[in-house]
């Protein structure tokens, strides 16, 4: 819980019955549900619109999409459908939230005011780091967690992947469009990752894994030259010279606003109730992987938003009932 910004009055402030944060398939999905529904709802789209599929390439399982599509025009996509019906979809970041009595207070970009009857948020997750000290020193100098958005920064060099799961093997099928070498780097001696997914990393010949080893260093003074390992068996350290060091290690979920406010698991993903979008606060839903750490795809993520729409609507109509 954070206070507001000073300056920043409520009096006459603008009201909406729903205010969806977030802009990933979840966000947009509760939006066009909630738009449908004559609800006119308002997204804030966070300070990445349209969210992790933004950064990635083609997207394979999203079902209606026989032949694959790109995530950004994916993301384009729901968005245009969801303003057909009327969401009204701005850019920004919700900075502060006041759940403890409604009308819930929201304050978006540290200035503006809204008020809001439900929210539903769906801020989704963010790419996780090491935690080393050089890692973050070379962010964006050599160290990235996109191969979309900065592969082919790198073409021509040495690059190396860190993790096991399926963002870790899409970055480096991605990565080998530009690089001489893929290092794949695993912690463990088995991929997490899909059979096929894995099988396609095993089949490339331009990527090499290097198994029970951990990156323990970033090597480089004003650019990424390497990265230095540790053998998990062995114990033994060397360096691998590279030229850009992609971390893909998993995510944790965008929620650190709501703390204080809202019920959250160890891992800081919103507690909602079974088979609901129900969070702590009665007429707080919280969808998609904001939520949601074990499932976690496009698919799933716009489904959990068309239920928080739903429970929303639901919520706001008992309310009507009761006030008469
Ligand atoms: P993930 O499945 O959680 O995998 C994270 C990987 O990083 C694991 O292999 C883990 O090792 C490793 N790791 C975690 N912390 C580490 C650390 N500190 N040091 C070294 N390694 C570390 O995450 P994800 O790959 O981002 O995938 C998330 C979800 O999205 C999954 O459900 C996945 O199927 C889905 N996804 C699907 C696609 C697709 O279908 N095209 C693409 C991307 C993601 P351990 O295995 O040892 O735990």
């Amino acid at each position: 819980m954070s206070e507001f910004p000073a300056g920043v009055d409520f009096a006459g402030s603008e009201h909406r019955r729903v205010v969806i944060i977030g802009s990933g398939p979840a966000g947009y999905t509760a939006a066009l549900y909630a738009a449908r529904a004559s609800l006119a709802p308002v997204v804030i789209t966070g300070i990445e619109p349209g969210g992790q599929l933004t950064t990635t390439t083609d997207v394979e399982n999203y079902p209606g999409y026989a032949d694959g599509v790109m995530g950004p025009e994916m993301m384009e996509d729901f968005q245009r459908q969801a303003a057909r019906f009327g969401a009204d979809i701005r850019f920004g970041a919700v900075t502060h939230v006041d759940f403890s009595e409604r009308l819930f207070r929201l304050v978006v970009d540290e200035e503006t005011p809204l008020t809001a009857d439900v929210v539903i948020i769906a801020t989704g997750a963010s790419a996780k780091y090491l935690g080393l000290e050089n890692e973050k020193r070379l962010l964006g100098r050599g160290v990235s967690a996109c191969a979309t958005c900065d592969g082919a920064f790198f073409r021509g060099l040495p690059l190396a992947v860190v993790g096991g799961g399926d963002s870790a093997m899409e970055e480096s099928l991605f990565l080998t469009r530009f690089a001489t070498k893929v290092t794949l780097i695993h912690r463990r001696d088995a991929l997490r990752a899909s059979k096929i997914m894995q099988q396609r990393v095993f089949d490339h010949e331009k990527i090499e894994i290097l198994w029970n080893t951990v990156v323990i260093d970033v090597l480089g003074g004003g650019e990424v030259t390497g990265v230095r390992l540790r053998s998990t068996v062995t114990g033994e350290e060397h360096d691998l010279a590279v030229g850009g060091f992609f971390v893909a290690i998993g995510h944790k979920p965008n929620t650190a606003l709501f703390s204080g406010w809202l019920e959250m698991d160890s891992q800081g993903y919103l507690v909602t109730e079974p088979r609901s979008t129900y969070t702590n606060i009665p007429g707080v839903f919280a969808c998609g992987d904001a939520q949601d750490h074990v499932y976690r795809q496009a698919v799933t993520a716009a489904g959990s938003g068309c239920m928080a729409a739903i429970d929303a609507e639901r919520f706001l109509a008992a309310q009507e009932a009761e006030s008469g």
